[in-house]
C-alpha cells in the first residue's frame, strides 16, 4: 500500500541527509547566526556537540509570530522567487536546517528581535512543539541543542569519539573566525574557552587569537590584484616552515575551499625560497567573479573550481612574490634565539639563526662548559646543494611581479612590522667576514649577506633573463654540433624544436637520426650547448613535460658555478657592486636553491641580546 508518510517520519529522514554529525548542527547554527546581521557569536558544545552545543548571536532575531514557521520544512527568509537563487549572498538559503535539526534532537530556541517587547521561548523535541511561550532575554537568537540523535539509535552509532566529533567542530569554528573577522567570536567547549577574537576586522590579530602560535607574529601580509582577482591573507616568511599543508587556509570569496589550484600558486610563489618537502604557512583570501567559479553546492563538499586556473596560479605566486619582496620579508635573527647565559661565565654567545630557516643547523650556543668540537657545525654547502632541484623547480621562472605593486588599500596590522620594499640605498657596506660573509648596516639593523649565495642569485637571474628575453642573443660556432638521438624523438620534431629555437639554438635535421647545431645562446659554451641540447632530447623523449625543468636546472648550475666561492675575497668596491646587482633583482633575499641570503639583525633585537632593553 503507498501511504505518504506524516512529516515527523519525513523529517527524519530528510534530517538524516543534512545533519550527519555534530559538526553540521555547529555549521548550520552559526551560519544562520552569521546571516542574521549579527556581529558577536558564542558558541559552546560539550561531549564534541553529541549532548550539548549552544549558539547565542546578537542579530536580528526572529519576530515571536515567526518562530514556529521558521522550523517547517523549505521555510526561510532569504529566498522568495527562484529568481533570487542567482543571487545569493546569504551561506543559507534552503531553507531545511532548523526543519532537520529539530527532528533529531531536543532543540530550544530563546529569540528577540529589535522592535518587539519581549523574547520567544521556544521548545521542540523530535520535530514536535512542546511549547511555545514569551520570556525576558536580550536582542538576537540562541539555539541550544541536546541529545543529537536521541530518537535514530541507527544513526548515533556512527558517531565518533568525542575528540573526533570535537576536533572537526574546532576546525570549522577556527575557519569561519578567520572568514570573517568582523565579528567577535567565542568558542568553549567542554567549560574551556578554545579561542575568542575580537571582532575588529583585523585579520592578522584573528590569526593569533584563533592559533596562540607567537612565530605567527611575523606572518607578512599579501594584498596583490591581477585580471580582476584579488588575493589577500597572511604568509610566513621562507624561515617558518612546515613538513605539511596542514597549515595552509584557503578561502575563495568568503568560503574556505581545498584547492589543488591555490596549492600549485603557492608552490610557485616560494618556488625558490623553500626546499622540497617544506610547506609554508598560509592564509591565503582569493576574490574572485564568482561567475568565474564553479563552487559545490554540496554543503560537506568545498572543492572549488576555477574557470581559468592559469590566471589563479599567477595571482596567487605573484602576489607571495611580491609579499616576499617586502622589507618584511627579510629573515631576522631573533634574542629569544640567543640563550640566557651568566654574565660570570665568559660564554662565546652566538645568535642561532631562526629553528626552520632552510638550512636547519645554523651555529648553535657554545655552552662554557662544552669542548668546542661538540658544537652542531653548520651543514656544508655540498650538501645542501645536493637536494634534488628538479623538484623544487619543476616548470619556467615566473616572468610575474617584475616589479613591487603597492596594494590598494592601506594593510592593517597590530604588530605594524615595517612594509615598505626593502630599501638596497640605505645599506652600508662595513667589511666581510671570514672571506665569506659580506656584513652591513642600515639605521634600523645590522645585516649578513652570503657573497656565494648573493652572486649566485645576481647571476641566475641575469641567465634567467637572457633565456625568457624576446631578443636571444645567438652565437655561430664554426664547427656546427652534431648529435645523434633516437628516430623518435626526431619524430617528434615539434615538441621541442620551437623551444630550443627560442632558447637560441639553430637546429635541425641532418639525415638519419642526426641533428645539426649550428648556433647557440651566448650564455653558453660549446660544451654547455652540446650537454644541453643531449639533455634536453633524452628529457623530451620522456614524455617532454620537464624539458623546462632541464632548462630551469642548467640555468641554476651555470649561476652556482659562475658565482665567487664563499672564500674569496672581495675588496669594499666589489661588495658594493655585488650589493647593487642585488638590488635589481628580482628575488633578492634568497639564492636561487632557496637558501637565504641576508639575515638581519635588528638593532632592538641585538640591544635584546646584550639586555639593554
Ligand atoms: P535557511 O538558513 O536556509 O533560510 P534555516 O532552516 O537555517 O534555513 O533557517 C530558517 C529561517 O529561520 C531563516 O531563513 C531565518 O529567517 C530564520 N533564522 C534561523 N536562525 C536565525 C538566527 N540565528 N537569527 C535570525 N533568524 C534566524
Ligand atoms: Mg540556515
Amino acid at each position: 500500500m503507498i501511504r505518504v508518510l506524516d512529516k515527523i517520519v519525513a523529517d527524519k529522514i530528510a534530517a538524516g541527509e543534512v545533519i550527519e554529525r555534530p559538526i553540521s548542527i555547529v555549521k548550520e547554527l552559526v551560519e544562520n547566526s552569521i546571516d542574521s546581521g549579527a556581529d558577536s557569536i558564542i558558541v559552546e558544545i560539550k561531549k564534541g556537540g553529541k549532548t550539548y552545543i549552544r549558539v547565542t548571536d546578537n542579530g536580528c532575531g526572529i519576530p515571536d509570530d515567526e518562530a514556529e514557521t521558521a522550523f517547517l520544512r523549505h521555510a526561510t527568509s532569504k529566498i522568495t522567487t527562484a529568481k533570487d537563487l542567482d543571487a545569493i549572498e546569504t551561506l543559507g538559503f534552503r531553507g531545511e536546517a532548523l526543519a532537520s535539526i529539530a527532528a533529531v534532537t531536543h532543540t530550544e530556541l530563546i529569540t528577540k528581535t529589535a522592535e518587539s517587547k519581549s523574547g520567544v521561548r521556544l521548545l521542540i523535541h523530535g520535530g514536535e512543539v512542546i511549547s511555545n511561550g514569551k520570556t525576558g532575554c536580550p536582542d538576537g537568537t540562541t539555539f541550544v541543542i541536546t541529545d543529537l540523535f536521541y530518537n535514530t539509535p541507527a544513526r548515533l552509532k556512527f558517531m565518533k569519539s568525542d575528540s573526533a566529533e570535537s576536533s572537526q567542530i574546532i576546525e570549522f569554528m577556527s575557519m569561519i573566525a578567520l572568514a570573517f573577522p568582523q565579528i567577535r567570536f567565542r568558542f568553549i567547549n567542554n567549560g574551556n574557552i578554545v579561542f575568542s577574537t575580537t571582532g575588529q576586522g583585523d585579520l592578522l590579530s584573528t590569526i593569533l587569537s584563533v592559533y596562540k602560535l607567537s612565530e605567527y607574529k611575523d606572518l607578512v601580509p599579501v594584498d596583490f590584484s591581477s585580471f580582476g582577482n584579488r588575493v589577500t591573507g597572511y604568509i610566513s616568511k621562507p624561515s617558518l616552515s612546515r613538513t605539511s599543508r596542514r597549515n595552509q587556509v584557503f578561502f575563495v570569496n568568503g568560503r574556505v575551499v581545498s584547492s589543488k589550484v591555490i596549492e600549485k600558486g603557492v608552490n610557485e610563489g616560494y618556488k625558490e625560497r623553500l626546499f622540497e618537502g617544506r610547506f609554508p604557512v598560509c592564509f591565503l583570501f582569493i576574490h574572485t567573479n564568482p561567475e568565474k567559479l564553479d563552487v559545490n553546492i554540496h554543503p560537506n563538499k568545498k572543492e572549488v573550481r576555477f574557470d581559468d586556473e592559469h590566471e589563479i596560479i599567477n595571482l596567487v605566486s605573484a602576489g607571495i612574490v611580491n609579499a616576499l619582496l617586502r622589507n618584511s620579508a627579510v629573515i631576522e635573527a631573533k634574542a629569544k634565539d640567543v640563550k640566557n647565559y651568566e654574565p660570570q661565565v665568559k660564554a662565546i654567545v652566538q645568535t642561532q639563526a631562526t629553528a626552520d630557516m632552510p638550512k636547519a643547523d645554523a651555529p648553535k650556543i657554545v655552552e662554557p662548559a662544552e669542548p668546542v668540537e661538540n658544537v652542531k657545525k653548520a651543514e656544508p654547502i655540498e650538501k645542501a646543494e645536493q637536494v634534488d632541484i628538479k623538484q623544487i623547480l619543476s616548470s619556467k621562472p615566473p616572468r610575474v611581479a617584475e616589479k613591487v605593486i603597492e596594494p590598494d588599500r592601506p594593510l592593517i596590522n597590530i604588530d605594524a612590522p615595517v612594509n615598505k620594499p626593502f630599501d638596497f640605498d640605505n645599506l652600508n657596506p662595513t667589511g666581510a667576514i671570514f672571506n665569506t660573509y659580506i656584513t652591513a648596516t642600515d639605521d634600523n639593523g645590522f645585516y649578513l649577506i652570503d657573497q656565494h649565495a648573493a652572486h649566485e642569485r645576481v647571476f641566475y637571474e641575469k641567465l634567467v633573463g637572457e633565456y625568457l628575453a624576446d631578443e636571444k642573443p645567438r652565437q655561430p660556432i664554426l664547427t656546427p654540433i652534431i648529435i645523434e638521438t633516437a628516430p623518435s624523438v626526431i619524430e617528434m620534431k615539434e615538441e621541442w624544436l620551437g623551444c630550443l629555437e627560442e632558447m637560441g639554438f639553430d637546429i635541425d635535421e641532418f639525415g638519419g637520426n642526426s641533428l645539426v647545431v649550428r648556433e647557440i645562446p651566448t650564455f653558453m659554451s660549446m660544451l654547455e650547448a652540446e650537454n644541453f641540447v643531449r639533455e634536453y632530447l633524452d628529457s623530451a623523449a620522456d614524455g617532454g613535460k620537464t624539458v623546462n625543468t632541464v632548462v630551469v636546472n642548467k640555468l641554476i648550475t651555470k649561476s652556482c658555478k659562475a658565482a665567487i666561492k664563499a672564500h674569496d675575497h672581495l675588496s669594499i668596491a666589489e661588495i658594493e657592486s655585488l650589493l647593487n646587482q642585488l638590488k635589481a633583482c628580482r628575488n633578492p633575499f634568497s639564492c636561487p636553491h632557496g637558501r637565504p641570503t641576508f639575515i638581519r639583525f635588528t638593532k632592538y633585537e641585538i640591544e635584546k641580546m646584550f639586555k639593554r632593553v
